[in-house]
């Protein structure tokens, strides 16, 4: 028989919650009528609740605006998803999995011909692209370079494509109240251009290496038309680095730990939500974050959140950086801040909690 602790995370993992209770269709964001966005002087936007929310309760569903697999051999790997982004289920290897006829990239993987087709318009978008570039961008500058240039060619895609379509401003609807769902949140390419993250958020050596990256890869041409300057496209990198989540199969944010520590397992995607991004950090978060079948990203209280309470997630695996030093060190290298959330300050050595306090707080702004 499982303890009592274990039953616990069980009934909070996100897969048990939107089974039973959600009829959500595919392709659809779901977002929690007391989930709203606020901004605070100093940390940006945020996520609060308005009204008290029970820990375990669904929080958000978010459809990803773009998607890539991030798989060692994805001939062989189960863990592929199929590139319809209408679709990103994994793909069984045995099943009836397409690959692109130009043979562009084997990265490049549909369920079968139906996501094939309902997929070609967006696909053309970076076809010729990776044809062109992927083996020789993961042969001089390796797969990190690789996956962020193809993330934002996939992100520029779908802005094409909804430019396209002009359907930018057509608000989303959940489709059991018939509510307009949250009017405060941004979607589509306006969202991501409210992200966070500027050129003065990276180092200059960081910078000037995307400055290469975009004029040798991400040039404006014919076959990826995408209108945008050199400028504006760093800019997007530079928005894309700072709010991608990395797609792993198990919850993040489980706090305490289980015994022994079980972590979220081997990344198999990277993504951008226009609205979990929104999100702030705490290393001792009230919400578990994990994508779902089709990769949207899912999140559930982990605790009860009260009225008004900001609802954070943790950007870090919390079973590989336990002490304050190793949690600071990691977000300030990735994610370009000094973490001041409850859980560091309590940590912190009495002699620095007593400078922080000389500094002026929130409250005074
Ligand atoms: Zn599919
Ligand atoms: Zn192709
Ligand atoms: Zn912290």
């Amino acid at each position: 028989m499982q303890s009592p602790t274990v039953t616990e995370r069980l009934l909070a993992t996100t897969d048990h919650l939107i089974r039973p209770d959600r009829n959500l269709n595919d392709c659809q964001t779901w977002i929690h009528p007391r989930l709203t966005q606020s901004v605070d002087p100093i940390k940006g936007r945020q996520l609060r609740v308005s009204q008290p929310v029970r820990k375990g309760e669904l929080l958000l569903v978010d459809r990803p605006y773009a998607l890539i697999p991030v798989v060692d051999h994805p001939e062989e790997s189960e863990d592929i998803r199929c590139s319809h982004s209408g679709c990103h289920r994994p793909v069984a290897r045995t099943g009836e999995r397409v690959s692109c006829p130009s043979r562009c990239s084997a990265d490049v993987i549909w369920c079968d011909r139906s996501c094939r087709d309902a997929d070609q318009s967006r696909h053309e978008f970076e076809c010729t692209w990776l044809k062109k570039y992927a083996t020789s961008i993961r042969l001089k500058w390796g797969e990190y370079d690789f996956g962020m240039l193809w993330l934002i060619v996939r992100i520029l895609a779908s802005r094409h494509r909804e430019i396209q379509q002009k359907t930018t401003t057509a608000p989303q609807r959940d489709e059991r109240s018939g509510h307009a769902i949250s009017q405060s949140f941004k979607t589509g390419w306006t969202a991501i251009r409210s992200f966070c993250g500027t050129q003065e958020t990276w180092s200059h050596s960081q910078v000037r290496h995307w400055t290469m990256l975009v004029k040798k890869y991400l040039a404006n041409n014919p076959s990826s038309p995408h209108g945008m300057s050199p400028g504006d496209v760093l800019d997007l990198i530079c928005q894309e680095e700072a709010n991608s989540f990395g797609l792993y199969p198990r919850e993040t944010g489980v706090l305490p730990l289980l015994d022994p520590p079980l972590d979220r397992g081997e990344q198999f995607g990277a993504a951008v939500y226009a609205t979990a991004a929104i999100a702030n950090h705490s290393c001792y978060p009230n919400i578990i974050h994990k994508p779902d079948h089709q990769g949207r990203m899912v999140f559930v209280a982990s605790k009860d959140i009260a009225a008004g309470e900001e609802c954070c997630i943790s950007y870090f695996d919390l079973t590989k950086y336990s002490d304050l030093k190793s949690r600071r060190d990691h977000l300030q290298a990735s994610f370009r801040f000094v973490c001041r959330c409850d859980r560091c300050v309590s940590e912190e050595p009495r002699e620095e909690q007593a400078q922080w306090d000389e500094l002026p707080s929130v409250d005074d702004f």
